[in-house]
């Protein structure tokens, strides 16, 4: 069979199909078997380019959705994140404390609303600044290095790394403020960059409270020193002259007017003491003491009050030699009178006060031990602060003002030494505090 096309162009050349030459005939017989398979090799092609751009039709709106799933989480995943960050500002933003960031090289990554107004500084003059350039801080006159308040994270410790109360900040232009620190880091620090967090509570305005409460109180202890100084004088003069001359009532009364005196002058000094410390006016002079007559000395001054009260007043000599302590004579008294003088008013009648000592390597130790109503265990944390008085029976029985043992932990700690207290409720109690000693050479 010939191909439609040839058979037709062959007539038209010949007139009929009989006309054709046999072999002209035959001739195109092959070349319509090649145009056969031609038409065929196009039908296929063309049916699989059909097929071919279909699929690649449905390929494309198949990718075209999914990008356009993709741009929409996108788009979800950046509004989470920036909504996170902005929550995130926010809340460090309202936080009243000052929050800084840094990196593992210590420069600013993050800066809080507080921290520019603690520092003066704003929070773009800041980041990627290192943290020693924005803000300076010291102990008492000592600087302290960001080595120090913000150490690396070297292993993969989570939580407070460094903490200290009542630092002085110089920020822009040197502003002065007061602050208690706070250093945090994450355990996942390296991962992200993030050396630590520090955390700064300003407290200027209670050091400033703190600072006219100091004056005032040293401004009044000083005023009344003075008249409480001649009160005293005239008082023992007077009594001194008119001895043999009182009634048994006015001797009582003259005996509680001299108490009260020196239980005020006491006060008074207490409270010159107290201020002189918290301003770092309280220094010690230092020098070499031989500790076991120094205070067999003091000792004796407690000998007619203790005999008054019916109390057994003992000073156990060490069995060996007790090496002399550097310490100030004039302050370390005040140490063992104040332990004495508790231990005598805290111990009822009949009962016994003991004075011993210990020796260690590099310490002397005293301890002065009483078999009074002894301190209840709640109460022993607190026995060495400020103001601090027992409540209960004890309290309401005598006057005290609660800032003789203060006062005797910060000469004792002056001295580099310690002091502690042991104490069985309704059994008694032992002071006991240590005083480097001299080495023999
Ligand atoms: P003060 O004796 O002036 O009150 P202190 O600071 O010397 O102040 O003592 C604080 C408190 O500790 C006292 O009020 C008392 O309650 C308690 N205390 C101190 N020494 C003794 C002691 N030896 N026995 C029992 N309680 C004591």
């Amino acid at each position: 069979m010939l191909h439609k096309t040839l058979q037709r162009q062959l007539i038209k050349a010949f007139g009929s199909q009989q006309r054709i030459p046999k072999d002209l005939y035959s001739l195109f017989q092959t070349i319509s078997d090649t145009y056969f398979h031609a038409d065929e090799d196009r039908d296929l092609i063309e049916r699989s380019l059909e097929i071919s751009s279909r699929e690649l039709e449905n390929l494309n709106r198949k990718l075209q959705s999914e990008g356009e799933l993709i741009e929409k989480e996108v788009e979800k995943r950046t509004q989470e994140l920036s909504a996170e960050r902005n929550k995130l500002s926010i809340i460090l933003s309202g936080i009243v404390d000052a929050v800084i960031a840094v990196d593992l090289e210590r420069k600013i990554i993050l800066f809080n609303k507080a921290a520019e107004n603690v520092t003066g500084y704003k929070v773009a003059q800041v980041i990627d600044k290192p943290i020693d350039d924005v803000i300076k801080l010291f102990d008492n006159a000592t600087q302290i290095s960001s080595e120090t308040f913000c150490p690396m994270p070297q292993n993969n410790f989570e939580g407070i790394i460094y903490k200290k109360q009542g630092l002085k900040m110089l920020g822009l232009k040197q502003q002065q403020t007061y602050v208690d620190l706070l250093t945090g880091q994450i355990q996942e620090g390296h991962v992200f960059n993030l050396g630590c967090i520090l955390t700064l509570h300003n407290i200027s305005k209670e050091m400033q409270l703190e600072e006219m409460k100091l004056d005032f109180v040293s401004m009044a202890a000083h005023e009344l020193r003075t008249p409480l100084t001649a009160i005293n004088g005239y008082l023992s003069v007077f009594i001194e002259e008119s001895r043999g001359t009182f009634t048994e009532d006015q001797k009582m009364f003259l005996d509680r007017i001299t108490i009260a005196t020196h239980q005020l002058v006491a006060l008074v000094e207490n409270l010159l003491n107290v201020s002189r410390i918290e301003r770092g006016a309280f220094t010690v002079k230092l020098e070499k003491i031989d500790w076991l007559q120094y205070v067999k000395r003091v000792v004796e001054q407690f000998e007619e009050r203790a005999k008054q009260k019916h109390l057994t007043l003992t000073l156990n000599t060490p069995s060996t030699l007790l090496p002399p302590v550097m310490a100030d004579p004039l302050r370390i008294s005040e140490v063992v009178s104040n332990l004495l003088s508790n231990a005598v008013t805290y111990t009822p009648g009949s009962g016994s006060v003991t004075v011993w000592f210990e020796k260690t390597a590099n310490e002397v130790i005293t301890h002065i031990q009483d078999t009074g109503e002894g301190i209840p265990p709640e109460a022993l944390p607190h026995l060495f602060t400020k103001f601090f008085r027992v409540s209960g029976k004890l309290e309401q029985g005598s006057k005290g003002t609660g800032l003789g043992l203060y006062i005797s932990k910060e000469i004792v700690t002056m001295h580099n030494g310690r002091i502690w207290a042991e104490s069985t409720f309704k059994k008694g109690s032992t002071f006991s505090f240590a005083l480097p000693a001299v080495k023999s050479d």
